[in-house]
This record gives C-alpha cells, sequence and structure tokens, in this order.
C-alpha cells in the first residue's frame, strides 16, 4: 500500500532533532512522498535543501495569507525567479484567511492574485489555505483558473464544494475528520467523489483526536486513509490506490 502526504510542514523547527528517523519509519508505513507546502520567503531555501537530500520530499513555494506581516515587498519577485530555476510542485501555500479580526482583506486579495497569476504563467496546480472567505476564493478562481490544486483543510459546504470541483480542485483531507463530533465534516466526506480527494496530515499541526497538544507527524496519514476508509465504507486499500494516484498526477510526482 502506497500513501502520500500532500501537506507536511517538515522543513518546521518541530522536526529538526528527529526529521530524519521520521522520515524511516514513514518508509516503513508505505509512505511515498511528502509534498512541503512554503509559507514564506525566509524558508524557502531551507526548503530546497532538505528536498535535495531527500528524494521522498517535493517542494511547493507560496506567500501564505496568515504570515501577512513576514512577506516582504520583493518575495514575488523572489518566488519568480525560484519558480525559472529549481524544481517546485505547486504554488502553495496561498490563498485568503479572514477569519482572524485583523486579517487585511484587499492586502490578501492583491497577494493571492499576484500568485494565481504565477501559477498559471509556470503552469503549475496550487495548495490553497481557505478559512471564512471560500466564495471569494471560488470567484477569484474563476477570473484566473489555474492548472489545479487543492483546497487544504477544507471545511466549506457540499455546494461551496461543488464550484471548487467545476474549477479542477481536490480537496486535502487530514485530522479534523478524525473527532467524533466533527459529524458534518463526516457528512461530507460521503458525498466528495474519491477523485476529488487527497491526504494530508498538515503537521506538526493538526493532530488527531486523543492527540491534542501534541506534535503531529507525517506517520498519521496512514491513519487517516482508516478513518477515511470507515467513514466512506470502503477499503483502506482502495482510498490508498486513487488517493496516491491523484496526488501523483496532480503534483507530476
Ligand atoms: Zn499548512
Amino acid at each position: 500500500m502506497h500513501l502520500i502526504d500532500s501537506h507536511c510542514h517538515l522543513d518546521f523547527e518541530q522536526f529538526d532533532l528527529d526529521r530524519w528517523q521520521i522520515l524511516k519509519r514513514c518508509q516503513q508505513l508505505g509512505i511515498s512522498h511528502i509534498v512541503i507546502p512554503g509559507v514564506t520567503a525566509q524558508q524557502w531555501p531551507r526548503m530546497f535543501e532538505l528536498c535535495e537530500h531527500n528524494a521522498m520530499l517535493h517542494p511547493a513555494l507560496g506567500l501564505h495569507p496568515m504570515f501577512m506581516q513576514q512577506h516582504q515587498a520583493d518575495d514575488l519577485k523572489t518566488l519568480e525567479l525560484y519558480l525559472s530555476q529549481k524544481n517546485v510542485v505547486a504554488i502553495g501555500e496561498i490563498g485568503l484567511d479572514f477569519y482572524s479580526k485583523d486579517h487585511d482583506k484587499d492586502a490578501q486579495i492583491k497577494l493571492v492574485t499576484a500568485q494565481l497569476k504565477l501559477a498559471q504563467q509556470a503552469d503549475l496546480p496550487v495548495i490553497l489555505h481557505v478559512r471564512k472567505a471560500h466564495d471569494q476564493m471560488i470567484a477569484l478562481l474563476k477570473q484566473y483558473p489555474v492548472k489545479g490544486g487543492v483546497v487544504h483543510a477544507f471545511s466549506g459546504s457540499e455546494q461551496q464544494a461543488q464550484n471548487y470541483i467545476k474549477q479542477g480542485l481536490l480537496f486535502g483531507i487530514g485530522g479534523a475528520y478524525s473527532y467524533q463530533w466533527a459529524t458534518r465534516l463526516h457528512n461530507l466526506i460521503k458525498q466528495l467523489p474519491l477523485s476529488s480527494i487527497v491526504l494530508e496530515t498538515d503537521a506538526p499541526d493538526m493532530p488527531l483526536e486523543g492527540k491534542q497538544g501534541q506534535r503531529n507527524s507525517p506517520e498519521s496519514i496512514a491513519v487517516i486513509a482508516n478513518i477515511v476508509a470507515d467513514l466512506r465504507q470502503q477499503k483502506v486499500k482502495d482510498i490508498a490506490k486513487i488517493t496516491t494516484e491523484n496526488c501523483k498526477k496532480l503534483f507530476n510526482i
């Protein structure tokens, strides 16, 4: 059984002490690839260094909407330059986060629009982080259609899911689905076509139920595959096969 973690921040310092041991255990669990999404330009060189040392790891580059204060004026130029020089599997994570009270909507829309244009130019898929802004994001995707992508940690409505599917987007399914009280998500995942699903951990964040407060790990992807299989009443080997195929096709890995 092969699995892929489509969203893991393995470059974060929480993994500095045991990153390579974790990867060894991942291999034993059948996890063949891990996509590392970028959040700020400062992290990109470090991501390249890690990915160049291990063929399992693949970098995506992007400026995350939750780190607006850290982004610099020339980061978009740096992004464009890297896209012409390096092997990058997606633009991400990018998006809109209107959840926190002090967000600057206009600045976020401007930044994500510039990055959607870069995705078009580079013919790359996107990894989207969207909170409280799905309708705005869908409207932007209609205006700037991309090659495809993933809506990471999707928890919108079924209608919004259908609109994303029309724009060629897939959904990243992770730890949030492990919580017993998450009945709305449990219903949602039964409605989504398996061809629109990829698995993700978002490690070190988004721990599984029962592990709150602990560091999450890409090893959890095996548990998430089982959770999805249980919720959809399908065989785990079918979930693994199709979600792995979806991921490989999307990221060209
Ligand atoms: Zn993330």
